[in-house]
């Protein structure tokens, strides 16, 4: 297959009036021709309705019904495993090539359609211009990447082995069958097609069961899919609720592999149930898992602290915190509390809260059960820490009804309070003091998550110390610690942030495929 090497999406400047008049233009278009629609499931290529309907709500505008999808039922979920491996007896048959181009032209829709795409997302799920473009730049990114890596794996002999006289020996990776892939709503474009179409690309069958807040830009992404010629089965779009049908697939014996985005919650849970062998089960089910975060920034004396003041910004508050590698826990040197604190509030303080649709820097939160944990952490602040900025879930901004959540800073608080160690997923940070650098790298690495975290310093000595000690899967220095970008920053965090799967990264491929050594005697 003939490609260009593989070269991240650029991001659109919304600085410029032109970029922000195309957006609004799609907005509209949004409007006339996607809002309102309904997606039904796809099993082996066709469309099938349901009589219950999933429908997403405008969070930014909760008396706006977005539109609809349909609601898998257990027997839906059923045919739609039972189908999937039927696809799957051609499907691993097609050379890598083949497959690759699927992913390159999807690629090149997408591409097309980019603006409707965030558009869409803006109204769904409440992302400002800049965070929806960014994000299905990386869905495009993740379309390109892996149809590339997957060359690497394409015939015998992918693998390096040892020569041995007399004999040709040489590994082949092959697809593991048929899986489920189960995604978050908070980057329902970019995850939701990357955790379909690398399973893909390596020769499975992939039965996707988008979040429930978020089934419209899922359906969008399935339909640019099919356009590129996917065939029947080897996607089956099962919009429907995680505990019903998620839960029935992850136990189902048929289920090869699992992959998951989303709450350590429900990720220790899918990885418990599929580790129970069901009867007529052949194998171990692969389970892959991205789950949570409690991202620490630390900031030291010897830093740039306009700089550092930033980077705390824009990672904590960008999509209101609702990135599992946002900002949660900035960690601040004494020496230097005051001044980083103050700048911080300021900061903060001139974000506008509004729509996505009007490019608000802060939107609503996305969900009702979202709002109000994050209400009950606002509660709990006073009593853990000094509510510096924020602190109300007020439900409305610009006289919309909404899930808003003022953006909320709370210093002083204690290293082992809920506030610094639960995962609130929303608009809150937790400022902790630490006395000196070797503090705040312990405080940094006080949780049970690994997924992101920072260092803003000047100090070479403290940043080669944090690249060993600073204990996360993406680890950022001097700037934000979200944003990672395809190929670019492999994504994925350990501990009980995941299984360091690294979306985006060389290797992700691989946790698709299975090897096989294959020996000839001459
Ligand atoms: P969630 O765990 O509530 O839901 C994720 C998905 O799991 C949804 O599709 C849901 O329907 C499904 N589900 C729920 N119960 C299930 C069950 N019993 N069996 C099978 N499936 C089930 O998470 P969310 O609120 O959608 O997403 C936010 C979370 O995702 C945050 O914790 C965030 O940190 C995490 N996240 C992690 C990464 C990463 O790369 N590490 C990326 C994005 C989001």
């Amino acid at each position: 297959i003939k490609v260009q090497e593989y070269r991240p999406q650029s991001f659109t400047d919304f600085a410029k009036e032109e970029n922000v008049k195309a957006y609004q233009e799609a907005l509209a278009k949004v409007r006339k021709e996607l809002v309102g629609r309904h997606y039904p499931l796809i099993i082996d290529g066709k469309e099938v309705d349901t009589a219950e309907k999933l429908t997403s709500i405008n969070p930014c505008d909760t008396a706006e019904v977005v539109g609809t999808t349909a609601k898998a039922t257990i027997q839906d979920a059923e045919n739609a495993l039972q189908g999937a491996w039927k696809a799957f007896e051609s499907w691993k048959k097609w050379d890598m090539d083949a497959r690759a181009r699927i992913l390159l032209k999807a690629a090149a829709i997408l591409k097309r359609r980019r603006l409707e795409a965030c558009a869409l997302m803006s109204i769904e799920v409440g992302k400002n211009y800049a965070e929806a473009d960014v994000e299905v730049a990386e869905a495009i990114d993740f379309l390109e990447y892996y149809a590339r890596s997957a060359m690497k794996y394409s015939g015998f002999g992918s693998s390096e082995t040892t020569w041995f006289e007399g004999e040709e020996n040489g590994l082949m990776s092959i697809p593991l069958g048929v899986g489920v892939s189960i995604s978050p709503w908070n980057f329902p474009c970019a995850i939701f097609i990357g955790m379909a179409a690398a399973p893909i690309v390596a020769g499975n069958c992939v039965i996707v069961k988008p979040a429930e807040d978020a089934g419209l830009i899922a359906g969008f992404m399935v339909d640019i899919m099919r356009e590129a010629g996917l065939p029947a089965g080897v996607l089956q779009f099962l919009p429907g609720v995680g505990k019903e049908v998620g839960e029935y697939l992850v136990n189902h014996a048929k289920t090869r592999f699992i992959t998951f985005t989303g709450s350590r919650a429900v990720g220790l849970h899918i990885n418990e149930v599929a580790a129970k062998v069901q009867p007529g089960q052949k194998w171990i089910k692969r389970v892959i898992m991205e789950l949570g975060g409690k991202d620490g920034l630390i900031v030291d004396e010897t830093a740039d602290l306009e700089n550092a003041i930033t980077a705390a910004t824009q990672g904590a508050f960008g999509f209101n915190g609702q990135k599992c590698s946002a900002m949660s826990r900035l960690i601040v040197v004494d020496s230097v509390y005051d001044e980083v604190v103050n700048g911080f509030v300021e900061r903060a303080k001139a974000l506008k809260m509004g729509t996505g649709e009007e490019n608000a820097n802060v939107t609503a939160v996305v969900n009702q059960m979202s709002f109000d944990k994050i209400k009950g952490y606002l509660e709990l602040a006073p009593g853990e820490g000094k509510v510096l900025l924020g602190g109300e879930a007020t439900g409305e901004a610009n006289g919309k009804q909404g899930y808003y959540v003022q953006p909320t800073i709370v210093g002083d608080v204690d290293r082992n309070s809920r506030l610094a160690q639960e995962e609130i997923f929303g608009p809150v940070v937790a400022v902790l003091r630490a006395k000196d650098w070797q503090d705040a790298l312990d405080i940094a690495n006080s949780t049970e998550y690994g997924l992101t975290g920072g260092v803003c310093s000047n100090s070479r000595e403290r940043l080669e110390q944090a690249r060993a000690e600073f204990e996360v899967g993406n680890l950022y220095f001097n700037r934000k610690i979200t944003g990672a970008i395809v190929g670019v920053q492999p994504f994925g965090g350990y501990n009980m942030s995941g299984t360091d799967s690294k979306a985006g990264g060389p290797d992700y491929l691989a946790n698709f495929m299975q090897l096989k050594t294959v020996t000839e005697r001459w």
